[in-house]
């Protein structure tokens, strides 16, 4: 069976461009695949994070993530910062991959904004601890958003870079797998940037906890333009924020663009949000109320995560010790 591994940041409540786009393909993939799933504490604080607020937003994604359907008892659920092999393969990873290399991630671009000077290091450098997390458990298979796809190849780069230095092949290549119609939602309010749960604007992402007053409310707030939808996929061209409702709608229902046009084509926005509303609500429902009720109880929480931890660090201790030997690094007899 493949291995795969997947992670998610504590950053914030999941949004629906997580679930979409990366966690309801993870369940999925629980029926054929060996997984680990991994909330990436590490990674969520390469931009600042209220320590209150990560650790509250911590227990709440592992809860999410259980009321989407991940299953702690036959694949692997923890948090990264209990598993120190991430951190060691890491820093072999910071002298393995160049700095051209890492120049070139739009995400640090995008991150970091205007005032590069003032980004963390951690922010730079994190498709290198990205990389790591995969290797150290000789993951073949990633399942992301198309916004990762390009740290997927620095990921491949770095193996290959490694192997070749220290003449080996110790790491596997790495595949991606995105998934989907809706591998990449738009924010609500800018059809041309990705839907994030770090965004500033909670108008621009449809949160898993959200009420359905609410999403009703952002559905009908979503910037969209004056014209009726297109009959045909071919009419979304230039119209980012219509093709992005029309994608969540095919993902939510199993179909396409083209599906969801046939049905709804000619339509103006006001009826189709309604229905969009309506789906939303359907799906993310019963997940926001089983995510409470997991809530109620974080000693059980823990326990799982406690449980995930030493599993993963089973398999991805010996890994990593077998990289720092081939580094050269002398262990103690
Ligand atoms: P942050 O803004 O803090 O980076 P995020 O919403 O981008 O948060 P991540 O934790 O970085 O979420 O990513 C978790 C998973 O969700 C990844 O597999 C990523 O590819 C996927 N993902 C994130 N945003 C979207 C999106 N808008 N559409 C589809 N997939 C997404
Ligand atoms: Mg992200």
């Amino acid at each position: 069976m493949q291995r795969i591994f997947s992670g998610i940041q504590p950053s914030g409540i999941p949004t629906l461009g997580n679930y979409l786009g990366a966690i309801r393909n993870w369940v999925a993939l629980q029926a054929d695949h060996d997984c680990l799933w991994c909330i990436v504490d590490l990674h969520a604080i390469t931009v600042w994070q209220e320590p209150a607020e990560l650790t509250r937003a911590t227990r709440e994604m592992a809860a999410t993530l259980l009321a989407c359907g991940i299953d702690p008892a036959r694949h692997v659920l923890f948090l990264q910062s209990s598993v120190p092999a991430h951190a060691r393969l890491a820093w072999i990873f910071n002298c393995v991959a160049r700095l051209g290399w890492l120049n070139r991630m739009t995400q640090f671009k995008d991150k970091a904004g205007r005032d590069r000077e003032a980004a963390s290091t951690g922010l730079y450098v994190y498709p290198n601890l990205m990389a790591a997390d995969i290797h150290a458990y000789h993951a073949t298979r990633v399942p992301v958003g198309d916004d990762q796809r390009q740290h997927l190849e620095l990921a491949n780069d770095i193996g290959e870079k490694f192997n070749h230095d220290y003449g080996t092949d110790f790491f596997p290549r790495i595949e991606p797998l995105i998934l989907g119609p809706a591998a990449r939602v738009m924010s609500l309010r800018d059809g041309t940037k990705k839907m994030s749960k770090s965004d500033p604007s909670d108008q621009s992402r449809i949160n898993l906890n959200d009420d359905a007053e609410a999403i009703a409310q952002k559905i009908r707030r979503a910037k969209t333009d004056p014209e009726p939808l297109p009959s045909e996929p071919a009419g979304l061209e230039g119209r980012p924020e219509a093709r992005n409702l029309v994608g969540i709608l095919a993902a939510l229902t199993g179909t396409d663009l083209a599906g969801v046009l046939r049905a709804h084509g000619g339509q103006g926005f006001g009826a189709f949000k309604g229905t969009l509303a309506d789906a939303l609500v359907a799906t993310l429902g019963p997940i926001a109320a089983e995510t409470r009720r997991l809530l109620g109880d974080p000693g059980a929480l823990d326990a799982i995560l406690r449980d995930g931890a030493a599993r993963a660090a089973a398999v991805a201790d010996p890994i990593v010790a077998e990289a720092e030997r081939l580094v050269g690094f002398l262990r103690l007899r």
